[in-house]
């Protein structure tokens, strides 16, 4: 097994010896409740108060977004159905420990059964229960190893306790087995600038000891290396944080052709990071992200508070704001029909705003207000648009509104092959991948178990960008890209060949794609796409861009 694969996060290359994370606790056995009930109540109580304290500390340790999932952590720790479960098992003469875990697996599988966004969220309530049982049985809850020397941590998957608390002068970089591209592990991990490889399916083959370079650009472990290939993963490293250290340039390609380069963001508060990385603006804020847990829809006055503090960061710059994007893995109570069989399919992102009009006027109402108390260019667009009738019906009400600038996503294939006239009726178009990619290849893009569909190389989903970006620069009007695929920087000079005049992306990428942007020139961008989408799979899209740009 020379080379392992999964899904890479960020572009980071690491190599070192491979040191496992302790398998997790065995389920705890169905024995009757040896003495009374109450002591019994009260020492579980004791664990899930230790637990939650515990958590706490972690996540004050930790700041930032892991801070936010560990308070979350703990607030699973006390959740009182839970724990009138376990008390009710208790009863009935149920041991602690086991009571601890069915009710925590009943809660769990409910989660999971929910797919999406709460799907991934299963994983961190059985992390929960298995740290409440550690404490009740008094022994050491599975967690990290400890080392003297750095290594490369391998695990079924990390819960997000731990990967909050790496300590990255030791975990040179992490391969799970489990876990997708939207895992907590994933998201963690890249927030945190972590090398990481998820969802290794043969994970279980690496043994303690074991040298591998992980290489996260490539999604590859490769195991056992030689000489040259460590040397080789060595300069690739050293590359990397020389365009980290690099000046923070304007977007451009070798011959000075301007790439903005943008930033994706959820929240306000990310935005001086964003700054301070160079984006040279916002090309997506994820409005959803800011009420993900709201049963009202938001007033225009809190709404126009969070996108004043969004705009003021930006002076002078573009912020692009998407609509509120509901539905499939982002549901909102206020907008998302819960009953749906196919959410992706269903009445999601613009859908869901025609269906409840006061919502998206509300919104674009406090858009409106918040960029005339600024100084941001602010343009506005909406996602999950299928058609040419949807855009003109966003684009006017938008302009009714008072929004300057109106555009729309382009996510959907049928967008794409209407490109002209999409593009005639609006004032730009964004392309997020993400979405594209899935519906083009008709592959849920939560789902693990088809995550190799979920690959914005494919030709064909490079066919439909290159129709967006011919159609973009007839009609002068700007194609930017929003998903993803824009924060891996050989795909993204492919972009750029193939017409897109932006690229936005986590910040925490926009070193590499600046850097890499600079070894090519706009007719070599220009080739390099045609190499890709004359390509007949991903991979062969991928291998063809390496060779010509080697050649080159
Ligand atoms: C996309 O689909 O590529 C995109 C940027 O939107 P989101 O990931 O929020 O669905
Ligand atoms: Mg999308």
């Amino acid at each position: 097994m020379p080379e392992l694969h999964g899904v890479g996060v960020g572009r980071g290359t690491a190599t070192g010896p491979v040191l496992r994370m302790a398998e997790p606790l065995g389920e705890p056995d169905s024995s009757p409740l040896q003495g009374d009930a109450a002591s019994a109540k009260a020492s579980v109580g004791e664990a899930l108060a230790a637990v939650a304290a515990d958590l706490g500390k972690r996540g004050q340790a930790a700041g930032g977004d892991a801070q936010a999932v560990l308070e979350a952590q703990a607030l699973m720790a006390q959740d009182p159905s839970i724990l009138d479960d376990v008390h009710r098992q208790i009863d009935e003469g149920t041991n602690p420990e086991r009571a601890v875990f069915t009710a925590f697996k009943s809660f769990q599988d409910v989660l999971a059964g929910m797919g999406g966004y709460m799907g991934e969220r299963a994983a961190d309530l059985g992390d929960v229960a298995q740290r409440i049982i550690a404490q009740l049985r008094g022994v050491h809850a599975p967690g990290v190893p400890e080392s003297d020397t750095p290594f490369i941590l391998v695990a079924r998957d990390l819960a997000p306790a731990d990967t909050a608390l790496l300590d990255l002068d030791k975990v040179l970089a992490l391969v799970t087995r489990d876990g997708g591209p939207t895992s907590h592990t994933a998201i963690l991990a890249r927030a945190k600038g972590i090398t990481a490889i998820v969802g290794v399916s043969s994970a279980d083959e690496l043994s303690d000891g074991q040298v591998v370079i992980v290489d996260a650009a490539a999604g590859a472990v490769v195991t056992d290396p030689t000489d040259e290939q460590v040397a080789e993963a060595e300069k690739k490293r050293a590359e990397r944080l020389a365009a980290a250290d690099a000046p923070l340039t304007a977007g451009a390609l070798a011959d000075g052709t301007a790439v903005p380069l943008l930033a994706n963001l959820g929240s306000p508060k990310d935005a001086a990071n964003a700054v301070e990385l160079g984006a040279e603006g916002v090309g997506l804020f994820r409005t959803e992200f800011l009420f993900l847990d709201s049963p009202y829809a938001p007033d225009v006055a809190t709404q126009k508070a969070s996108y004043k503090a969004l705009l003021e960061a930006f002076p002078g710059k573009k912020v692009v704001v998407r609509a509120l994007d509901a539905g499939a893995d982002k549901p909102l109570p206020f907008l998302t029909d819960s009953g749906e069989e196919n959410p992706a399919l269903g009445r999601r992102g613009l859908r869901a705003l025609r269906h409840h009009p006061e919502i998206l006027r509300d919104q674009l109402t406090a858009l409106a207000e918040a960029d005339a108390e600024t100084e941001a260019d602010l343009w506005v667009m909406a996602p999950m648009v299928a058609d040419v009738e949807e855009t003109e019906y966003f684009v006017s009400l938008a302009k009714e509104l008072g929004i300057k600038t109106a555009g729309v996503m382009a996510e959907v294939p049928s967008v794409a092959l209407l490109a002209e006239q999409v593009i005639a009726a609006a004032d730009f178009v964004s392309i997020g991948t993400n979405d594209l990619t899935q519906y083009t290849m008709a592959a849920d893009r939560m789902l693990g178990t088809v995550a190799s569909y979920q690959d914005p190389w494919h030709p064909a989903v490079l066919r439909l960008v290159a129709q967006l970006g011919a159609a973009g620069a007839t009609a002068h009007k700007g194609v930017g890209i929003c998903g993803e695929a824009a924060s891996d920087p050989m795909l993204a000079v492919v972009l750029v060949g193939l017409g897109a005049t932006t690229l936005s992306m986590t910040p925490a990428a926009l070193a590499d794609v600046r850097a890499e942007l600079k070894n090519h020139t706009l007719d070599q961008a220009k080739a390099l796409a045609a190499a890709a989408v004359a390509a007949p799979s991903a991979a062969a899209a991928r291998e063809a861009v390496a060779r010509a740009s080697a050649a080159s």
